[in-house]
């Protein structure tokens, strides 16, 4: 394998592998870009069909954190790890001992943080070894709320760029997952007026919508029919693929969600079909912005947070605006811009 041919290795700063026999570790943290910072990025625990298969989510997540870090105005790159194996067999203190030293090890080039199957109790075992860490407990809390507003507002961008209004009175939203953010969304669009149409696997917090925010309750697959005017994805990732974008009544598509596409041609297909999307990574940035700023402790209050999570209105319209102009999908030309950020920077 010539691992600098491979289709996701996009000129990577830097890939470590990482091992420890004692404790089972086998990692791979991937440093994608320096250029504004530090690079910052969670750490994954999840057991790959093979290794090539975490060698390629490390690869992806971290240009990933590169663009959604630059395009959130962060002074920070963009990085990523992954630990390879069933989390539920391999955890122990003494593995993460030996991940926190790996991180140690880089001096400071990439700052890890929770990211799926991972808890705050493992970062703390990480913090023991490493000051390289954020969004611990007790700093700057649950992301969740910042990442509601953030996606709140670019509802509210997505709203008036598509519909010509600036208020959501009356505006139909059907929001699919009503968990930390989705519910916390929920709550937002209800204050405003809009009309809400949700759906999730769990019946206590589909009742709670129905109760407190006069939600309609909505079946699991018949959330993407709903005549609506947003469908806003707050669960999943690939939500928006042929069979659904096939179903989709609404003309606007923004929510919370990770990689809503299924696969990069979906952003073109929606650009086809007059549905106008918040790019995933734009509209969601509100949690890494409250937690990243964790990294510059002088520059952290919760204000400075809320206002950069602010510019996620301005931002997307910026990204609607050159798409429009441009004619090009929306995802194409948040991705532009970002590398434009990171041009900058490198320079
Ligand atoms: P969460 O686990 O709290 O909530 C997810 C919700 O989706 C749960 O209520 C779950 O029951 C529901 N769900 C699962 N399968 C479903 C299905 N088939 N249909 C409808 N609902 C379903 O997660 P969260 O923190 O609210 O994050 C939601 C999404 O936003 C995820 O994709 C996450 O990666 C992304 N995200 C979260 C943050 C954050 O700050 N928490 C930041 C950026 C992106």
């Amino acid at each position: 394998m010539s691992f600098f041919d491979l289709v996701d290795f996009d000129d990577h700063e830097q890939v470590v592998f990482c091992s420890d026999q004692a404790s089972g570790l086998k990692a791979i943290i991937a440093v994608h870009s320096t250029a504004l910072g530090p690079a910052a990025g969670g750490c994954r625990f999840w057991d790959y069909a093979s290794d090539e298969a975490a060698l390629t989510d490390v690869l992806r997540l971290s240009k990933g954190m590169t663009y959604k870090n630059a395009m959130a105005g962060l002074k920070l790159g963009g990085g990523k790890a992954v630990i390879i194996g069933n989390p539920k067999q391999l955890k122990s203190e003494a593995l993460f001992t030996a991940f926190g030293k790996a991180v140690n090890n880089l001096n400071g080039r990439y700052y890890t943080a929770e990211d799926v199957n991972i808890t705050t109790a493992d970062m703390s075992l990480v913090n023991q070894q490493t000051d390289f860490v954020s969004g611990l407990e007790g700093k700057s809390g649950n992301p969740g709320p910042f990442t509601a507003l953030g996606t709140f507002l670019g509802i509210k961008a997505a709203v008036k760029f598509k519909l010509g209004k600036d208020d959501l009175t009356g505006i139909k939203v059907a929001v699919q997952g009503l968990g930390s953010v989705g519910y916390s969304l929920c709550e937002k669009l209800n204050q405003a007026g809009a009309i809400l149409y949700v759906s999730d696997i769990n019946p206590n917090a589909l009742e709670k919508a129905e109760r407190e925010l006069n939600a309609n309750i909505v079946g699991l697959d018949e959330i993407y029919q709903q005549d609506v005017d947003v469908f806003s994805p707050c669960a999943l990732g690939a939500s928006i693929n042929d069979d659904t974008l096939q179903q989709l009544k609404a003309s606007i598509v923004a929510g919370c969600a990770n990689n809503q596409l299924a696969h990069a041609r979906h952003d073109k297909a929606m650009l086809d079909q007059g549905v106008l999307y918040a790019p995933d990574y734009v509209i969601n940035a509100g949690g890494i912005i409250n937690v990243a700023l964790e990294i510059y402790p002088e520059e952290y209050c919760a204000d400075t947070a809320t206002a950069l999570v602010q510019n996620i209105y301005q931002t997307l319209m910026n990204v609607f605006e050159k798409a429009q102009a441009t004619n090009q999908p929306t995802g194409i030309v948040a991705d532009e811009m970002a590398r434009e950020i990171i041009a900058k920077g490198k320079k």
